[in-house]
């Protein structure tokens, strides 16, 4: 072998190795969600109580998936885990890149703004406020200017165009959660969060807010993970795990 051949598999060889490691960091960030051995234990009166043992989950950009389970399972206390909106007793929880295991509340707080959405079995909307005040508020936190302009046009497309002035109380279940999900992509957040989404509402409206959900989703390509009672709804993901006793399978 010639010392050119030799020297151009040498520099081939380094070349490889570069882009390996440049396409494994692009693959590092792929992962939405990378949760490993994730446990959640309280201290109650009775004593230590294990609310979820070696939890492993791996999200990846714009996946949607379902967790079900029977109720008492688990399944909020993860999925507060997965958002950051609490913090677990033991494990590696990774978020957009951010270890927040690693994070006090604060640091959480700054890992959400602007990158993750909520939506909540009980809506979640501050009475005080105007439908169109809920819908700022995830703006403002972000740092954006023009937080009315873009809340006013995602209540339109939630179809509550002419609500925008009414408190919660003057909305139905099924409007309040449309506020709610206006709320929760009016930051085009790279993962979306839904907890029974559907829990509280009658056949209509829940089937209302899904495809409101779902077309949202779909136009902005972002991850989802739902918890949900409905086979329905499950069956649309692209994976369902199932919650039993502090155990994800
Ligand atoms: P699911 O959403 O599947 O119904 P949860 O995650 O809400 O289940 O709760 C799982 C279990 O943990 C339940 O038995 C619940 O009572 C218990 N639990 C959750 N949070 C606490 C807490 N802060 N203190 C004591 N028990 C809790
Ligand atoms: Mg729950």
């Amino acid at each position: 072998m010639g010392k050119f051949t030799l020297g151009f598999l040498i520099l081939n060889f380094m070349l490889s190795i570069c882009a390996n490691s440049i396409l494994n960091q692009g693959t590092r960030y792929m992962n939405v969600i990378e949760a490993r051995q994730l446990a959640k234990h309280v201290t109650t009166s009775e004593g230590d109580l294990a609310i979820l043992q070696s939890v492993d989950f791996t999200l990846n950009a714009g996946e949607v998936v379902a967790i079900v389970g029977p109720s008492g399972s688990g399944k909020s206390t993860l999925l507060a885990l997965l958002a950051g909106l609490d913090s677990a007793s033991s494990g590696q929880m990774d978020l957009l890149g951010a270890a927040l295991h690693t994070l006090d509340e604060d640091g959480r707080a700054a890992v959400r703004a602007g990158q993750v959405g909520f939506v909540f079995q009980s809506f979640q909307l501050l009475p005080g406020l105007t439908a169109v005040e809920n819908v700022m508020l995830p703006l403002e936190l972000a740092g954006a200017a023009d937080a009315r302009e873009r809340a006013a046009e995602q209540l339109q497309k939630v179809g509550l165009g002419e609500r925008q002035h009414h408190l919660p109380s003057q909305l139905s279940g099924g409007e309040q959660q449309r506020v709610a999900v206006a709320r929760a992509f009016v930051v085009e957040p790279k993962v979306l969060f839904a907890d029974e989404p559907t829990g509280n509402l009658d056949r209509a409206s829940g089937d209302m807010i899904v495809e409101l959900m779902f077309s949202m989703r779909a136009e902005r390509g972002c991850a989802l993970v739902l918890v949900t009672h409905d086979q329905r709804l499950a069956e649309r993901c692209d994976r369902v795990l199932t919650m039993d006793g502090g155990v994800l399978q």
